[in-house]
């Protein structure tokens, strides 16, 4: 079932190797992907505190808390590992992708949807899946014999959802 998944999604169209730095992609080489790291190295600090749970979280322009970028991710403590690990990846896609169109900052709620629209919403979705399960991790994982949707989540540290929607399975 993985494998099928594994040659049919081979190419990420707008891959993250297309826009992020290279030295980023070091934070890449072994599960899970250090996405923390990969903001710190683009600029950005992550803080995590109590919000609404109705909230995932927040890209803002925040001289006082932002990194070298100008700009901080503030993540709901309130919410499962996974689930802010995905956070992270998701703001870490606006900065990349979106800054330009949310100069006042872009608040995402429980189901990742902003003021922005739901294409770029599906896009920063993409991309944070992309940054968070690479294919070459999970073939990786396959071959120690990590094949089941449930460990490859547990490894790389996502959902097993977000697995399921990566490998292209049915949720
Ligand atoms: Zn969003």
């Amino acid at each position: 079932m993985i494998e099928h998944a594994l040659r049919a999604d081979e190419a990420d169209a707008g891959a993250p190797h297309a826009v992020v730095p290279g030295a980023v992609s070091r934070h890449q080489q072994s599960a899970p992907v250090k996405i923390v790291a990969i903001a710190r190295d683009l600029g950005l600090r992550v803080w995590t505190e109590p919000l609404p749970d109705a909230l995932s979280g927040k890209l803002v322009r925040d001289p006082e808390r932002a990194g070298a970028s100008g700009w901080a991710i503030i993540v709901n403590a309130q919410h499962v590992k996974a689930r802010r690990r995905f956070t992270i990846a998701h703001e870490i896609a606006h900065f990349l992708l979106h800054r330009d169109q949310a100069l006042q900052g872009v608040q995402d709620d429980a189901f990742y949807r902003s003021h922005l629209s739901g294409a770029i919403e599906t896009e920063a979705n993409r991309f944070a899946a992309q940054l968070l399960m690479p294919w070459p991790l999970i073939r990786s994982l396959n071959a120690e014999g990590v094949t089941e949707i449930r460990d490859l989540a547990a490894r790389l540290e996502v959902s097993e959802t977000a697995m399921r929607i990566r490998l292209g399975l049915p949720t």
